[in-house]
């Protein structure tokens, strides 16, 4: 490309930082005015311009739109800023921006796939203009964060997801490709909105739907191969789990909402045992919420403790207890359970409610997933207290509205003992003179470590022992000065290091698996995986 071409490129792009020679050797003389800026000097100049804007979605668009015009500028201030942008470019803004997707869509990112598309799904992927493409994050918009269904406006997750893959997992930009599915929507106010951007009709279910997805899981591995990794985010829990459950044999899957909540869970209760003392298996874990998020770690935590036990799964489970909206998960509800909680489902007579749960099983850890703020009440968690020496307490819904407690209610309530983590952030707090820094259990700490491992080791296939590995990988990066003051995961700043273990131990795990295909193996597997991290660096035009 030269000229205004180059200037037009996103990929190639460089504004005032490209050279004199540059701009003499492609025709870009007169093109630009005469000042030179460096990549650095203009990352400050993105920054202020973000800063200037009160309103988190401006702040949004601004940065999104540095996306379209000049991909390795985004990339470097979202990975020299990434505390302060990611709830930018994720969670929170992102949804915000999703539910106004229609409003502010000026041009396309990403592939759009409907019901139209039906029998053409291989021409929508061949369209796309890159050609080796590794990473693909799709969603069908049905279960956008907490915010339910935003039809094919829930294309902001698949964008927003692969720009962390890339800047805090270090996949090539041009590796990834951002998917929507769209089947309807059951929106009524999207189907009423005139800047809506998806079909108006309904959502398509049962046969059509499966079709529609089956389709495109054909399609995707016959356009890039055996191991292309495929990111389910945001489905409903009626179809998540059986996506997952039935793609996972035959393709290279994940799914964030169910696998990268629970690894990420999970590390932070591997790190906050060298707290408390004891291990995984002398627990006995009360959950309040039994979908994705719930179900997705009882079962990450029960294949940890058969791993370190050698206990079967199914017997590692009895440790895990869940509430859902009706109560005590039992056996006597067995029959009108959902099929991911049956596994759950104890023996033991009903209980209304969490507190009776708490009074009745006396559990050592309680994590919240229910979607439900103030549910860890001051009785529940006085309560919890009043036998554990270390009350273990993770209120993982988001966003911060709907956290089963706040960090501050935490420590207030159990006197200072709890060691707690959210979903959402939350401001230190200082109890009786002691500071406590809570801990974000953001599952971006995860997905891109695990992306970067499968990809650097060519795996075909995801397998849950990748899964533990990584979150054992993530507690080990927690240290004593962490722990005292509060903190079970390693601070954020460092994720690109953070994210370069995860991908070692991730590959490792492969390897010995049988399930990597990159060989020989790479002698030092650390070294390699951060050579291969992609640097937002600009290149010098010959
Ligand atoms: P989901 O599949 O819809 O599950 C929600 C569960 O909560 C269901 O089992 C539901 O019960 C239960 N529930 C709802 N209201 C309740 C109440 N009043 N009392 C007891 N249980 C109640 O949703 P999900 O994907 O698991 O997500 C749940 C929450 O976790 C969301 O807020 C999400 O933001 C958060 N999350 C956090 C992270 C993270 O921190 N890293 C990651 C993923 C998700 P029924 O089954 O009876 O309807
Ligand atoms: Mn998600």
């Amino acid at each position: 490309a030269c000229g205004m071409e180059l200037l037009r490129d996103p990929q190639y792009n460089k504004g005032l930082a490209f050279t004199d020679k540059e701009r003499q050797n492609h025709y870009l003389l007169g093109l630009l005015p005469p000042a030179h800026l460096t990549q650095d000097l203009q990352v400050h100049k993105v920054m202020e311009n973000i800063r200037s804007y009160a309103d988190p979605l401006q702040k949004y668009i601004a940065i999104m739109g540095l996306q379209e015009r000049n991909e390795r500028l985004f990339y470097k201030v979202l990975i020299d800023n990434v505390e302060e942008l990611l709830p930018v470019v994720y969670t929170p803004t992102v949804g915000e921006a999703c539910q106004k997707y229609g409003a502010i869509f000026q041009r396309p990112h990403g592939l759009y796939i409907s019901l139209k598309e039906r029998g053409k799904i291989l021409d929508c992927l061949k369209n796309w203009p890159e050609k080796f493409v590794q990473v693909i994050v799709v969603t069908d918009g049905e279960r956008i964060l907490g915010l339910g269904d935003l039809g094919c406006q829930g294309m902001g997750i698949p964008v927003g997801k692969l720009a962390l893959y890339t800047a805090l997992g270090g996949i090539r930009a041009s590796a990834c490709l951002p998917i929507t599915i769209d089947v309807g929507t059951n929106n009524e106010t999207l189907l009423n909105d005139p800047f809506y951007i998806g079909l108006r009709q309904r959502r398509a279910t049962g046969k059509e739907y499966n079709d529609l997805l089956h389709e495109f899981m054909c399609a995707v591995k016959q356009a890039y191969g055996e191991k292309i990794l495929i990111q389910f985010e945001d489905f409903a829990n009626h179809n998540a789990f059986t996506l997952l459950a039935k793609y996972q044999k035959t393709h290279l899957v994940f799914n964030d909402d169910i696998q990268g909540t629970a690894v990420v869970a999970l590390g932070g209760l591997l790190a906050a045992l060298k707290v408390t003392g004891g291990t995984l298996a002398d627990q006995k874990f009360l959950f309040l919420g039994a979908g994705e998020a719930g179900t997705g770690i009882g079962e990450m935590i029960a294949l940890e403790i058969s791993e370190q036990t050698g206990i079967p799964v199914e017997e590692a489970r009895e440790k895990i207890w869940l509430v859902d909206s009706k109560g005590l998960v039992v056996k006597s509800r067995w029959e009108s359970l959902q099929h991911f909680k049956q596994n759950f489902a104890h023996e033991h007579e009903q209980c209304k409610d969490l507190l009776s749960a708490v009074q009745a099983l006396k559990p050592t850890i309680l994590i919240g997933t229910s979607g439900q703020g103030k549910t860890f009440t001051k009785e529940v968690i006085e309560t919890f207290t009043s036998y554990n020496e270390k009350p273990v307490i993770f209120a993982l819904s988001n966003p911060t509205s709907q956290s089963e407690c706040t960090a501050e209610e935490a420590y207030t309530w159990s006197k200072g003992q709890a060691i707690f983590a959210s979903g959402s952030p939350f401001d230190p707090v200082t109890y009786e003179g002691k500071t406590f820094i809570p801990g974000q259990g953001n599952n971006a700490y995860i997905f891109p470590g695990i992306g970067h491992g499968v990809l650097i080791s060519g795996s075909i296939r995801m397998h849950n022992d990748m899964l533990l590995a990584a979150a054992r990988a993530l507690a080990a990066q927690v240290e004593q000065e962490h722990l005292h003051q509060g903190l079970i995961y390693p601070p954020f700043k460092h994720i690109r290091k953070i994210s370069a273990n995860i991908a070692v131990a991730v590959a490792e795990k492969a390897y010995e698996l049988g399930l990597a295909t990159k060989l020989p193996k790479p002698s030092n597997l650390l070294k390699y995986a951060e050579s291969c991290m992609y640097s937002p660096n600009y290149r010098n035009y010959r």
